[in-house]
């Protein structure tokens, strides 16, 4: 009787197994999709930090063209009025700095545009991705949430089918919600998990005539050897 309980809880013990492999497997589909909507808002910052970039600099373009504007009209002025040869020469030298500074202005307004240009095709294409690896996830995950079901029932039937002493005390060890779940056994005269010494005799209680206890410091149920 008690082994028969015990391969029960075995089974029931890969069975959680299986439940925590599909958890994660759950949790890596999900984290695809993070991953993604993680990297299309950096793109969004980036767009956004690029577009400010532009008007700063076609501001400052426009600023220089004026200023051209307004030197090539005074050095006309003091042409046609014969003024000084110096001061005329000032003016051509402010504007071919001037002009200097469009170009740098130019060149760097249109590297802006062609990093704008390559985000916006990143973010479309990645868009695309996202629809792809979204219906791809779901239907993923559609699979792992039915596969669970499936082993929560199989192990829920096995749980019934325990005796009253056994299955109180895995619904009470259970219910702590251990790391690595409500099983270990005796390794080298300790428990498996938390390597609490375990006296010959209980090894023997446990693993020879098959009695159920848990371990006096994790509190995990002991599975006999062969069980
Ligand atoms: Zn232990």
């Amino acid at each position: 009787m008690s082994v028969e309980s015990f391969t029960k809880l075995k089974e029931i013990e890969s069975l959680n197994r299986a439940r925590t492999l599909q958890l994660k497997a759950k949790l890596d589909q999900e984290d695809r999709l993070t991953k993604l909507l993680k990297r299309r808002e950096e793109a969004l910052t980036q767009s956004n930090q690029l577009k400010q970039d532009l008007i700063k600099a076609q501001d400052l373009m426009s600023e220089i063209e004026k200023k051209i504007k307004l030197y090539s009209t005074q050095k006309q002025n003091l042409q046609d009025l014969g003024g000084s040869d110096e001061k005329i020469h000032s003016y051509t030298t402010q504007i071919e700095d001037l002009e200097n500074q469009g170009l740098q202005e130019l060149s760097q307004i249109e590297g802006i545009e062609k990093e704008l240009s390559e985000t916006k095709t990143f973010l479309v294409g990645l868009d695309h991705t996202m629809k792809d690896i979204e219906s791809e996830v779901n239907s993923e995950i559609d699979k792992i949430n039915h596969e669970i079901s499936t082993l929560d029932l199989r192990i829920k039937l096995l749980q019934d089918e325990l005796p009253s002493d056994f299955k109180a005390l895995l619904m009470k060890i259970s219910s702590k919600n251990l790391a690595h779940g409500p099983f270990t056994r005796i390794d080298q005269g300790s428990c498996y998990f938390c390597r609490f010494k375990i006296s010959r005799l209980e090894e023997s209680e446990i693993d020879m005539l098959k009695n159920l206890k848990t371990c006096p410091q994790c509190s995990r149920i002991f599975l006999p050897y062969g069980a």
